[in-house]
């Protein structure tokens, strides 16, 4: 069972709940297909009021926990970005009083944290192609302590619930443009939970599917080629004998459908134009233990536990590799093989 009134469990929640809603109104409100390819306003103000929302809220219930966020006030000061400012401003007081461009700056900053032996880590939205695109993207949200995850969210507005309760996933997103969103959270040793994002939680229990054989494993890739190595994705299916076309996602919402059973692998490969790319810590927190605690296992691509205890960037691990569990091993294998 998930305790939901511990206190961090229930700010979690409420955090999350709280963002999406309020990033889900932005996109409603400011994406539109008459945006420019190049007009990114709509995730900057969504990714900073986010962050200001889940910072304040901290404020108020963990005051001396520490956050590291992916976003600073910096860009917000100058002059040209007084509008910027005030738009966040404006949609954060939908959520909260006493948001002014001040306030709502002081906020931000909470996430300029350096990481401590118990800290907080937000990603405010993860997946902004998929935000600009109405697509797929997560609020991510985690609690480390000592280096281990503790507890996740995931708010994935776009998300529909259907693809959680094996109604297949490729439908259920396709439907996830009138979907009313979902929320995972996950503690350690208690369980990963679906609920909803508005009314009552509804929470029910989520489990990685048992599929134990290569040809009828589900794998899941980002959307972003320039995020993962599309070509070593291809040399992996065939080396492992993946039937299906890898289904391709933006953001920690492929963490939510593997927890739900709905794929069983899921790939972050080195981009051959990035070889040295390494995860940051909120891309990767919340959605490691929605999947540890759904029976999975996620480790980096060379069969490594993910070390959380290196400040913003995961510096000690090399992409990710996430499975059912079940085909762990055999899935790190194939990528040694192919040398990935
Ligand atoms: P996804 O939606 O799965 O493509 O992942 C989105 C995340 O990828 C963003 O939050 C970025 O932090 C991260 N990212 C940016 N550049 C790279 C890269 N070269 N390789 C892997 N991840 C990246
Ligand atoms: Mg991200």
């Amino acid at each position: 069972m998930l305790n939901i009134e511990t206190p961090e469990i229930k700010y979690v929640i409420h955090a999350v709940r709280q963002a999406s809603r309020l990033v889900k109104q932005i996109q409603a409100e400011m994406v539109s297909p008459a945006l420019t390819k190049d007009d990114r306003s709509p995730v900057t103000v969504a990714d900073f009021a986010a962050q200001a929302l889940v910072g304040h809220l901290l404020d108020k219930n963990f005051p001396d926990d520490p956050l590291v966020g992916e976003e600073d006030s910096s860009a917000l000061h100058t002059p040209e970005e007084q509008t910027t400012l005030e738009r966040i401003t404006a949609f954060v007081s939908r959520f909260t009083a006493g948001a002014t461009p001040e306030t709502v700056c002081q906020w931000i900053d909470r996430g300029t944290a350096i990481s401590a032996p118990r800290f907080w880590t937000i990603d405010p939205i993860d997946g902004t192609k998929g935000f600009l695109r109405g697509d797929q993207y997560a609020v991510a949200l985690a609690l480390i302590e000592e280096g281990q995850v503790q507890i996740g969210a995931l708010g994935c507005p776009n998300l529909s619930p259907l693809s959680l309760q094996g109604r297949g996933v490729r439908a259920c997103t396709e439907r996830s443009r009138i979907g009313e969103g979902v929320l995972i959270v996950a503690a350690r040793g208690q369980g990963t939970w679906a609920g909803t994002l508005d009314g009552e939680l509804d929470l029910r229990p989520l489990s990685v599917s048992e599929r134990s054989g290569p040809a009828q494993a589900r794998l899941l890739r980002s959307l972003e080629s320039g995020h993962t190595h599309a070509d070593q994705i291809e040399r992996f299916s065939e080396a492992f004998g993946v039937q299906a076309d890898p289904l391709r996602m933006d953001s920690q919402a492929k963490y939510a459908v593997l927890a739900a059973g709905q794929a069983e692998i899921y790939l972050r490969l080195l981009s051959p134009k990035l070889p040295d790319y390494r995860e940051k810590i909120w891309d990767q927190a919340a959605g490691t233990i929605v999947i540890e605690e759904a029976g999975g296992r996620v480790t980096d691509l060379d069969g490594r536990a993910l070390d959380f205890t290196r400040g913003r960037t995961l510096t000690n691990n090399r992409g990710i590799c996430a499975t059912n569990g079940v085909l762990h091993e055999a899935v790190l294998e194939s990528l040694k093989i192919i040398g990935a």
